[in-house]
């Protein structure tokens, strides 16, 4: 099994100062033109409905019509509701206690419960994806945050452990680069012991793994994800924007494979013009050193990255790609609320995933908040505001109050983005992607 290729390179490390941050930009979704979608296959070409194709109507339901595949999971998403607002229904009813409390469980306004937190340690990156900090935009001069407005990790682990008392049982610790922020594996010690975490992972570019794997998995992290966006060389370092060698990050999968950080996922964002020529050797690589690969279309995260409906490639052409030379079957999903939808080969050769936010919105089953360095709490990726919790947290409040708080956020949660980008009215600030974790 080879999963790396040996190679040096240079990190340019292209930082910002310290000042105001600048998340936050007003601007419309940028929704261009939809590519042709046929009817029959659902697949972009010849004989597609012109009008009214959004991307609501893109791929539910077509996808499956990929030949030989076979949809087990067609009721695992309910469909989405009318998109005429984002007025929710009634609260709804508590789940029982959670064991050990009295208190139940918070749902939200359309009944999702809170299983999954998201934990930004750093706004800050080593690289500049041209989908998240474009250059451009964040150059040297960019204002990032400054150290005292960042959570401590003994902050961070004192929160987690409220979220965890409120129904969370899976931590995924991101950035920015989670891994440029000092002595990480302190802070995967410190959440890897507290009681009723079931999953802690942590999501990375993969740049420092050859030297952080080991030690992060020493301090208890169990899994991990590597943003992997292409193996050509020349594409991966144009996609990063600092020039980083792909080498460099399948040694660090490598690493993390050694360190036992098992399964080893693979994220990989698809860009159309850039980088779809990568998703039949990037599955067939992932496939053949048996790691699970995700395949992520691009999002209108933030308000930076130029994003256009058209450059998405949609879940049912990448997975078209891929059947015509490694046949799928669709599998159910593991889990309520999973964000992936899973394939397997139908060789039983490995499987492979499409995290389709796009054109397959899963915001039904939508379960994750997610807490920034800055410690906001945020109840979606595309929200325009969060909650502040660290005022709060550094004013003396207690854990009891604290909690009350985050209860009170999840409960009158209301978020659906994602559907309403598919109705089209989704045209309002968003916060940044690494500002507040992918
Ligand atoms: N720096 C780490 C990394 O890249 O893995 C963690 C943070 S990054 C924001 C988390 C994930 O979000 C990565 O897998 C990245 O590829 C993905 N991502 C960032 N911007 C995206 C976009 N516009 N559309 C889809 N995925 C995106
Ligand atoms: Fe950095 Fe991750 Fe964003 Fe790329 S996707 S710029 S590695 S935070
Ligand atoms: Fe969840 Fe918001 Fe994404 Fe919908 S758009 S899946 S609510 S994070």
């Amino acid at each position: 099994m080879r999963i790396l290729g040996a190679g040096s390179g240079v990190v340019e490390l292209t930082g910002g100062t310290s000042g105001h941050r600048r998340w936050y930009r007003r601007g419309p979704v940028g929704v261009g033109a939809q590519r042709p979608v046929s009817a029959v296959t659902g697949l972009p070409g010849a004989g597609a409905p012109p009008a009214g194709t959004g991307p609501q109507a893109s791929a539910r339901g077509r996808v499956y019509d990929v030949p030989a595949m076979t949809d087990p999971r067609s009721t695992a998403r309910p469909p989405a509701p009318a998109p005429a607002s984002n007025v929710a229904p009634a609260p709804a009813p508590a789940t029982p206690p959670a064991p050990g409390t009295s208190a139940p469980l918070p749902l939200d306004r359309l009944g999702r419960r809170m299983h999954d937190l998201r934990i930004s340690v750093t706004d800050r990156c080593n690289f500049r994806c041209t989908y998240c900090m474009p250059a451009e935009v964040f150059g040297r001069d960019y204002a990032f945050l400054p150290r005292r407005q960042i959570l401590t990790y003994e902050e961070v682990a004192r929160l987690a452990r409220l979220f965890v008392a409120v129904g969370v049982e899976k931590l995924r610790i991101t950035g920015g680069e989670p891994t440029v922020r000092h002595d990480l594996p302190d802070l995967v010690r410190m959440v890897a012991a507290i009681d009723g975490v079931r999953d802690l992972t942590l999501t990375t570019n993969g740049s420092t793994l050859r030297r952080l794997a080991g030690p992060l998995a020493d301090a208890g992290l169990r899994r991990i994800t590597v943003s992997l966006d292409s193996l050509d060389d020349e594409v991966f370092r144009r996609m990063n924007g600092v020039d980083f060698p792909v080498d460099r990050v399948l040694d660090g999968i490598a690493a993390a494979v050694q360190a036992g950080l098992a399964p080893v996922k693979v994220n990989m964002v698809v860009r159309r013009g850039v980088n779809e020529d990568s998703i039949l050797p990037v599955a067939r690589w992932a496939r053949d050193a048996g790691l699970i690969l995700r395949f992520i279309e691009f999002m209108d995260v933030g308000h930076t990255n130029g994003w256009r409906m058209d450059e998405v490639v949609p879940q049912v052409e990448i997975l078209a790609r891929i059947d015509a030379a490694m046949p799928l079957e669709a599998l159910p999903a593991t889990y309520a609320g999973e964000v992936a939808d899973r394939f397997r080969y139908r060789d039983g050769s490995g499987e492979v995933g499409v995290i389709a936010s796009v054109t397959q919105p899963f915001c039904r089953a939508c379960t994750r908040a997610r807490l920034s360095a800055e410690g906001e709490l945020y109840t979606c990726l595309f929200a325009a505001a969060g909650t502040d919790l660290k005022t709060p947290l550094r004013a003396g409040a207690t854990d009891d109050e604290l909690s009350e708080r985050i209860r009170a956020v999840w409960t009158i949660r209301a978020d659906r983005y994602s559907e309403l980008r598919a109705a089209g009215t989704a045209d309002r600030p968003r916060v940044e992607m690494f500002a507040i974790g992918g």
